[in-house]
């Protein structure tokens, strides 16, 4: 049902029971279980609600409207299976990680995870330091720690994925202490305030319950025996055996993918994937391009947008479009080594800073890697290296990002200095079109100036490009066969984004669950509809 801004929520029960022909007081309960802003029409947005109502015994109509269902059943909890002599060895606790050593727990599986980051409430002082002035500790930073690359996210928890379990990931994060608003949101969104809090508290119960996390400890290596997982070796130098790995060391594990290549006992492909920059914009001005004269409705949130275009350059078809918007957001610096620049986008439960950003990326497959002189199953890895040293030194050191006003990056000119930007820890003015592949700048050109055409203003001086979107997701694919092992070496689960099978928080959240399952169902549990569909990209 849709409510105007000017409409309040209240109306929600007196028109639920107008639709269902019984009056307000024949409504035990209403609850909106979904609410969606739709700004299609410029000027008057409006907000959508889906509600579940409980209807008093004997007073529920004979038939039920087109548009109303039944609420389906609640399914059972999934019941426990036998403790396995070793316990399941997980690597990295993003969420897929996270999720993966939770879905084991809830059958009764504990499990070991290690993490080569600190705990998250200690990251946050490693993380402000780079922000701060340059000064990158490699195994702690946006991308390494407790939580994953998902602890300092903007997490946002909207995927394009429809799988049955994105309920339960979205759940699970209320459960552990994320904002209950998230459980109704269209687009659910906790913030890089709040999102630390949940996954510690995750954490905290896992341990309670009898699970291991050893932190500030890096698995240099899978091991084997007879064909088969033997354990990992540490970067302590223990050996932990095991005779089931999960592995999800997130998209920035490149030694591992490395080893993987090098010593061929884990099979390895290279996978497409996208680069370009992050563009940033004044949050006023996204919020007037894309409410028009409701923009200053405070009932309003900070707009967001979603851009993308096919278009044909040189006679190959580009995907380009906009990756992980964050309205009222920050644009943070996202390395892991030292003389690599990247960045990507975060912002608080409020989404109060007055930037609106996006990367604003183009995809590149494994013919985009072999034209640039990249082959074997690291091209896709070698290639981000190669543009990510080029950022670096073209910004001048410290990660510090070269960035560029985007009238001016697409006239190949260094007329308008960068103003006001969020991002820390600098900008320095630099012209971008000296970055990538004159094809993909082509293409990159091209989009932009299309973007401009669908959001008025988009690609005016207002607007700057910040050098750049490397890791939207891993050029690599750890190849894994239909029970969800890896085809070279069984008992090795390969999950989560950095091994090609997510995009997200929460597809990795589910790929987590899914390997979990399959576990469960490899040690004689009954199938609990977990193992079902894939949850790919986003
Ligand atoms: C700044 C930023 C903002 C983002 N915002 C969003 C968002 O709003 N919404 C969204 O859906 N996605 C977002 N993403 C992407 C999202 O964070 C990832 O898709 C997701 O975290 C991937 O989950 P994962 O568990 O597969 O891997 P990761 O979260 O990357 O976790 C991997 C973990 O493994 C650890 N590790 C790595 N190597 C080793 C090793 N050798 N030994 C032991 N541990 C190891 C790492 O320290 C890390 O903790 C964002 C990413 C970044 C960087």
């Amino acid at each position: 049902m849709g409510l105007w801004l000017d409409e309040s929520e209240d109306l929600l029960s007196e028109r639920a029971a107008q639709k269902l022909g019984v009056t307000v007081s024949d409504l035990v309960s209403v609850r909106v279980v979904r609410s969606v802003l739709d700004a299609r029409k410029k000027g008057s947005p409006r907000f959508i609600y889906t509600l579940e109502v409980e209807v008093a015994a004997g007073r529920a109509p004979e038939a039920l409207p087109p548009d109303v269902s039944q609420a389906p059943p609640l399914p059972p909890p999934p019941r426990p299976v036998k403790e396995p002599e070793l316990r399941p060895v997980i690597v990295g606790t993003g969420p897929a990680g996270l999720f993966c050593a939770l879905g084991l727990l809830e059958r009764g599986v504990r499990s070991i995870l290690i993490e080569r980051g600190r705990e998250v409430v200690e990251r946050r002082k490693d993380v402000a330091k780079l922000m701060r002035d340059g000064t990158l500790d490699p195994e702690s930073n946006m991308n390494f720690g407790e939580g994953g690359a998902g602890a300092y996210t903007d997490g946002k928890l909207s995927t394009r994925i429809n799988h049955p379990l994105v309920r339960q990931v979205i759940e699970t994060f209320a459960r552990f202490g994320a904002p209950g608003r998230i459980l109704v949101e269209g687009k659910p969104h906790i913030g890089s305030d709040l999102l630390p809090g949940a996954v510690a508290n995750l954490r905290a119960e896992l341990q309670a319950r009898g699970c291991e996390v050893l932190f500030q400890t890096r698995v240099e290596d899978v091991l084997a025996r007879n064909g088969r997982v033997a354990g990992v070796r540490l970067s302590d130098g223990r050996e932990l055996p095991a005779d089931r790995v999960v592995l999800a060391p997130g998209n920035s594990a490149r030694e591992l993918y490395e080893r993987f290549a090098g010593d061929r006992l884990v099979s390895v492909e290279a996978k497409p994937f996208a680069l370009g920059f992050r563009a940033e914009h004044p949050q006023s001005l996204i919020d007037t391009i894309q409410y028009g004269r409701a923009a200053r409705n405070p009932k309003l949130p900070p707009a967001d947008y979603k851009l993308a275009e096919n278009l044909d350059v040189d006679g190959q078809v580009h995907g380009i479009y906009s990756f992980c918007m964050c309205p009222g957001g920050i644009v943070v610096p996202t390395p892991t080594e030292e003389g690599f620049q990247c960045t990507n986008g975060m912002s608080n439960s409020r989404r109060n800073a007055r930037f609106a950003n996006a990367g604003i990326v183009v995809s590149v497959s494994v013919e985009d890697f072999a034209r640039e002189g990249f082959h074997g199953p690291l091209a896709g890895l070698e290639l981000q290296r190669f543009w990510e040293r080029k950022a670096y030194e073209l910004g001048g050191g410290r990660f510090i990002a070269p960035a560029q006003s985007i009238p001016d990056y697409l006239a190949g000119t260094l007329k308008r200095k960068p103003g006001e930007t969020s991002y820390r820890p600098g900008l320095a003015h630099a012209d971008l079109n000296r970055l990538f592949p004159a094809r993909l700048t082509r293409a990159l050109k091209a989009a932009l100036r299309r973007f401009d055409k669908k959001m008025r203003g988009f690609a005016s001086e207002a607007g700057m490009l910040i050098g750049i979107e490397s890791r939207t997701s891993s050029p690599v694919r750890v190849t894994r066969g239909d029970d969800l092992q890896s085809v070279s070496l069984p008992g090795l689960y390969p999950a989560g984004e950095g091994c090609g099978y997510a995009g997200g928080i929460v597809s990795s959240g589910i790929d987590g669950l899914r390997i979990a399952e399959q576990i469960a169902v490899e040690l004689g549990g009954e199938p609990g509809g977990r193992t079902h569909g894939v949850p790919g990209e986003e």
